[in-house]
């Protein structure tokens, strides 16, 4: 297992998908996708339901191989290295490129130090005691969760609100210091008030790690993402990328009037 480095945070990566497909049995759900997403940058995915935004984000870091019956076709590089290549292992790809889900899913009955630790644990990575207490504090800081919980570290993660959970699992995948981040709709579980700060927490991120998100608030991607991308299934067609480029552009002058209806709501 290699050991977690004591120096600070390794720089963002770009990950660049070159025609991604994805297949569930026969179902045919995406169709070559290719997206770069620029080190340091926000990429926000948006499209309606089921147009495969999940889909195409698990296979960002293979997490859809827990799927049965998931099959993927394409390229994703990171930093220029194809992730599917035999040579990354699966672990390879969990700790450099982390995860966050939509529910927040701490372990509750875990103190909110074992939290934090256990992204280490999950992807394979050890550490001593002393490193360990340094990737806590470090963590809980850039998740902004440390000021809140510095003095009841010891505590179950479960009596953390939605909010503050979820910043901790933010925390969690932050442990290992991946990166890039995908987030699948991290703040549709939680209220506007818990909203805003995981808002800001990735506003913070930005430059330090790559992030991916999925959201369906469009006033969240204007906000926090710096380029976005606009999928789209339509009717027994596999899903697939319509317009992609700078936030600014996508809600300020789309090219394809399917990407100004979806942003203004109008589907
Ligand atoms: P989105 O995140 O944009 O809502 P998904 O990636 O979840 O879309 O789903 C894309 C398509 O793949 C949908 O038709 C969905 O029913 C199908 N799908 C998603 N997950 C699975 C699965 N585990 N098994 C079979 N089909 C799935
Ligand atoms: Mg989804």
């Amino acid at each position: 297992m290699p050991p977690v480095p004591a120096t600070a945070a390794p720089a963002p990566a770009t990950l660049e998908a070159r025609a991604v497909s994805a297949w569930f049995g026969n179902h045919q759900v995406l169709s070559r996708v290719s997206l770069t997403m620029p080190a340091g940058q926000v990429t926000a995915l948006i499209g309606p339901s089921g147009c495969g935004k999940s889909t195409f984000l698990r296979t960002l870091n293979r997490m859809h191989e827990m799927i049965p019956a998931a099959q993927f076709g394409g390229e994703v590089l990171f930093e220029g290295e194809d992730i599917y290549d035999p040579s990354w292992r699966l672990t390879d790809a969990r700790r450099r490129i982390g995860m966050v889900f939509q529910k927040p899913n701490p372990f509750p009955a875990m103190s909110i130090y074992d939290n934090v630790v256990a992204g280490l644990r999950l992807t394979g990575t050890r550490a001593s005691r002393r490193t360990k207490d340094e990737l806590v504090e470090e963590s809980l800081t850039r998740a902004g969760l440390w000021k809140e919980v510095r003095d009841r570290l010891r505590q179950p993660g479960g009596v953390l609100s939605g909010g503050q959970q979820q910043r901790l699992c933010i925390a969690r995948a932050l442990a290992v210091r991946p990166r890039v981040l995908l987030m699948d709709e991290p703040c549709s579980a939680l209220d506007p008030t818990s909203t805003r700060r995981v808002e800001e927490t990735i506003q913070e991120l930005a430059g330090q790690v790559t992030v991916v998100i999925v959201t369906h608030n469009m006033q969240q991607a204007a906000r926090v993402s710096h380029q976005c991308a606009f999928f789209l299934a339509e009717q027994g067609t596999p899903g697939g990328i319509v317009e992609h480029g700078p936030t600014e552009n996508i809600f300020g002058t789309p090219k394809d009037q399917r990407t100004a209806d979806y942003v203004a709501g109008r589907f």
